[in-house]
């Protein structure tokens, strides 16, 4: 199969005008211009996307599809415990369905967005078969958190269940692991995590520095996330802070050595820089969660600077207000980074922070995972342009491809063999 259009952007640098990408089965073939593709492949088979631009699909690399019924649920809160107390007590109000609901709705949105490869966080026994038949490409997070030692381990049979019931693994869909947060699991949890992804080959990711409050309890043990272990009746008399920053205690714990996803990183020191860097994390930067929660600047020119493999994710729906990675898009314009390293963070990083290798761009034997997305006509042929462009109102995405099948397109699209342009 063939799909053309008046522009091809196959990665971060390289544009095709009057350009067409040929597909077999779920992979890339060749890139090119279409006199170059038509006349080296067969042209039997021509989805013709007009005046568009074809790109790699977005990867959101950091998503929890199970809140996404939350949105109209709660609202912003001055701190970041009330907001968890608030989600905590929503969530005790659900119906049978809801977390199939919010799954089916969440796949929704981002494949309509244009959303190709998401890693999602799951903490539930529901929703799984969902999950790993999904169109998308994904990468669940199955989720552990416990601060109770009277419960540990209900806490250790209760992720190792989920786990079980995640695999197998298929061409789209893999299982990995998350230990919540430092002010939510205990360092058990966090060992216990490193165990099952060695046992499984599991990718690993965690929620990290993303509050000053969340320092603040690691360093000193008193403050906010005290407050909240009051609030849920948490026993915390035994714990004994590390008396490190958030970073600093995943690298003594052993979780930088397993090249984790760092969710958030709102916070952070020069020190845990290098850490980061040093381990070959990857970092997940949430900007329009970061938004909605008022954080300070985020460290991603220093990050960007010492070399750390940066992605973006848009967290879930309730922490922000779409799951449009184009929304992403925009605010990132206003960090004054190059269009084409923002491109990059919004697709082949985020493909690698999820341990994804051959997603994210459009080459030789790369996933076809793709989209098309209408153009204004004031639109020309560069990176910066187009970029800037796909976000004005009037660009609507007009068709996902995942694996080289289509899972969602608009049905105006003109199918014909005609010549774009
Ligand atoms: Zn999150």
């Amino acid at each position: 199969m063939i799909v053309r259009a008046k522009y091809i952007v196959s990665d971060s640098r390289t544009v095709n005008e009057n350009g067409a990408v040929f597909l077999c089965q779920s992979k890339v073939i060749a890139v090119g211009t279409w006199p170059e593709i038509s006349a080296t492949f067969p042209v039997d088979n021509v989805l013709d996307m007009g005046s568009a631009v074809i790109m790699p699909g977005w990867v959101n690399t950091h998503t929890h599809l199970e809140l996404t019924n939350l949105h109209d649920l709660t609202e912003q809160k001055n701190r970041f415990i009330d907001w968890i107390w608030q989600i905590a007590t929503v969530e005790q109000r659900r119906e049978p369905d809801w977390i199939q609901q919010s799954i089916a709705g969440g796949i929704q949105m981002s494949l309509m967005a244009g959303t190709t490869t998401i890693g999602n966080i799951h903490q539930s026994l529901d929703g799984l078969a969902m999950l790993k038949s999904s169109p998308l490409r994904m990468v669940v997070f199955y989720e552990t958190l416990g601060f109770n030692p009277v419960l540990e381990s209900e806490y250790a049979e209760r992720i190792e269940q989920l786990i079980q019931r995640s695999l197998p693994a298929t061409d789209r869909y893999r299982s990995a692991i998350t230990p919540h947060a430092p002010y939510s699991t205990r360092l058990e949890r966090y060992q216990h995590s490193l165990e099952l992804a060695q046992a499984y080959s599991l990718h690993l990711s965690t929620h990290i520095s993303e509050t000053e409050a969340e320092i603040q309890f690691l360093k000193c043990g008193t403050g906010d996330f005290i407050e909240l272990l009051d609030r849920f009746s948490i026993p915390h008399h035994d714990w004994i802070p590390p008396q490190i920053s958030p970073i600093a205690y995943l690298d003594q714990l052993g979780v930088l050595q397993a090249q984790p996803q760092l969710v958030h990183c709102n916070y952070l020191s020069e020190a845990d820089i290098r850490l980061i860097a040093d381990s070959r994390s990857s970092v997940v930067f949430c900007p329009r969660s970061h938004q909605y929660f008022h954080h300070q600047h985020h460290p991603v020119q220093r990050l960007i600077a010492a070399g750390v493999n940066l992605a973006i994710g848009t967290d879930s729906l309730a922490s922000n207000w779409s799951l449009d990675m184009k929304d992403e898009l925009k605010v990132l314009f206003d960090l004054d980074l190059p269009r084409p390293q923002i491109l990059d963070m919004l697709t082949v990083n985020g493909a690698k922070s999820l341990g994804w290798s051959k997603v994210g761009r459009l080459e030789e034997g790369w996933q076809a995972d793709l989209i098309a997305v209408s153009l204004p006509a004031q639109t020309i042929g560069t990176i910066e342009s187009i970029l800037e462009q796909i976000c004005q109102p009037e660009a609507h995405n007009l068709l996902t491809m995942v694996g080289g099948e289509i899972v969602y397109r608009i049905d105006t699209v003109s199918v014909k063999n005609r010549v774009p342009g």
